[in-house]
């Protein structure tokens, strides 16, 4: 048996072993017999572990998500908003949340805000397809409010895992919710811009969200210096002359 076979073995069983108990719970069984408290305890341990595990690629990921009710949020959204971009992306921008136009489309970043980050990443001499997009939460919180702590702590096994996924070479955090799941700290985006983080091993760059600098024009400005900075670590970094 191949590593992809384990793989998909395992993507399976934790499928299967969700919808069944997801099943048993909507039939109002509560237990099952047997082994009554280590079914319920084990299920999301398990899914959390092999998310974390490293070992999905992005379809797997994506076939493990399913039409999530984890959170929440699902009985709000049009459909779950994964990512969209190269699976091997040397850079990943992580955004915040699915907004009106990205639950119509199922794509991040399609709106207003959408075609600044495109703009924003043409600037760089990139394309988007040649990068990765996605969000914290994978699906809309009601009249784009901001998320709440258990709905990022319920979806961000699913980004963690992308990100394991990709392997890129540098991160984008775009806003405070990004920044805040990724780094895991309170001090403001304002403090933290104009520097490399580490996420994991791997640099990563904090910058406004482009819905934040279509409300602030002005910041524009700091956004560009913060893309310049990306700009030169990924050439350095992958070796590749940008446009
Ligand atoms: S936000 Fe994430 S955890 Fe919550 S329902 Fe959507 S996909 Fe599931």
């Amino acid at each position: 048996m191949t590593a992809d076979d384990v793989r998909r073995e395992a993507a399976e069983i934790v499928k299967q072993t969700r919808d069944f108990l997801e099943a048993q719970q909507q039939l109002g069984v509560d237990f099952v017999p047997g082994a009554p408290e280590v079914a319920k305890q084990d299920r999301p341990q398990s899914e959390r572990e092999l998310l974390l595990s490293g070992t999905l690629n992005l379809g797997e990921i994506r076939q493990v998500l399913g039409e999530c009710t984890r959170c929440k949020l699902h009985p709000h959204r049009t459909q779950i908003v994964f990512g969209v971009g190269h699976s091997q992306a040397d850079l990943v921008f992580v955004g915040e949340a699915p907004g009106a136009d990205e639950d119509a489309k199922g794509e991040p970043f399609v709106g207003r805000a959408g075609q600044l980050l495109t703009r924003m990443i043409e600037a760089m001499g990139l394309r988007r397809e040649e990068v990765y997009i996605c969000n914290v939460l994978k699906s809309r919180p009601p009249s784009n409010r901001t998320p709440e702590s258990d709905e990022i702590a319920s979806c961000e096994p699913f980004l963690i895992a992308q990100l394991k996924a990709i392997k890129p070479k540098l991160i984008c955090a775009l806003g405070g919710i990004a920044v805040s799941a990724l780094l895991k700290t309170k001090t403001p985006l304002s403090k933290l811009r104009g520097r490399f983080h580490d996420y994991q091993g791997i640099p990563l760059l904090v910058t406004y969200h482009p819905a934040y600098l279509l409300r602030n024009p002005n910041e524009k400005k700091s956004a560009w210096q913060d893309l310049q900075l990306l700009q030169k670590e990924y050439i350095r970094l992958t070796g590749r002359p940008l446009r």
